[in-house]
């Protein structure tokens, strides 16, 4: 494999028509990368195409927000977190965005979901896929994620680690979970804004992955329309651009972190 998606939905309706054909385009230009669920529904789905396909992995979650009525099945996710070709556990997190006037219950019931995720990911050993979003102007939702995921490291241990998927926090906020020694993410935004230049530029590379979410964010040569995992050589490509690094080391590097945070050793996805 020369390239990895950390963050797709290759299981959504989106894909109905194409996936097969996408699926494959992808081993054809050597992209492998995790389909993650964002409910229960769409983790099975999830796990079922990344059986079907050895350059495809799963992660089984709960998006914080998106299916605001979904209790955390125990005996279900714990089953698709069993799965040999489940490497994480997500996505799940705190999303304030949406809640701008974030009412405490719903602050509570997000957090309550969030650490049975974090339990699950202590108990298999699994990274966990986080979605924080905080609300306008603020790093709230970061905050508080860290908050929970520094105690949870004094209840199970070092060990728990993971990725925040999607992240448009600040430098010091980078720092923190780099610290906790989490890593950070980054979709096709950085082809079409600067924003997150100055992060992506502080972070030591072994701290940063690359991710699509497709099928949102498609790079700017295809802006607005459906986005695909192929996409990640976009981002690796501005990210080498936005480092002032050679786009090839930039490449191994970021595969090399995919490989060790999900632990994909001994799968076909080498770095050559
Ligand atoms: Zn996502």
């Amino acid at each position: 494999m020369r390239y990895f998606d950390a963050h797709c939905h290759l299981q959504f309706d989106a894909y109905d028509l194409d996936r097969d054909a996408l699926i494959a385009r992808m081993a054809e230009k050597e992209v492998g990368g995790i389909v993650v669920g964002v409910d229960r529904d769409s983790s099975i789905k999830a796990v079922a195409l990344a059986k079907k396909h050895p350059h495809l992995f799963a992660s089984a979650g709960i998006h914080p927000n998106d299916t605001p009525d979904e209790r955390f099945d125990e005996a279900a996710f714990r089953e698709l977190a069993a799965d040999g070709k489940t490497v994480a556990i997500g996505e799940c997190g705190l999303d304030f965005f949406r809640h701008a006037d974030a009412d405490d219950a719903e602050k509570a019931r997000q957090k309550g979901l969030f650490e049975r995720h974090i339990a699950l990911a202590a108990e298999t050993g699994k990274p966990l896929i986080i979605h924080a979003r905080p609300s306008k102007g603020t790093m709230d939702a970061y905050e508080d994620a860290l908050d929970l995921l520094r105690s949870a490291k004094r209840e199970y241990g070092d060990r728990l680690t993971g990725d925040f998927h999607f992240f448009v926090g600040d430098t010091g906020t980078a720092r923190k979970i780099f610290e906790l020694d989490f890593t950070v993410s980054y979709t096709a935004v950085l082809t079409f804004t600067h924003d997150y230049d100055e992060v992506v530029r502080a972070a030591p590379l072994d701290r940063l992955l690359a991710e699509t979410d497709a099928p949102y964010v498609a790079p700017v040569s295809r802006r607005g329309q459906r986005n695909d995992p192929l996409a990640v050589m976009d981002v690796v490509e501005a990210m080498a651009r936005i480092r002032g690094e050679e786009l090839d080391a930039v490449r191994r590097a970021v595969l090399d972190n995919a490989k060790r945070l999900f632990d994909l050793s001994g799968s076909p996805v080498a770095v050559p």
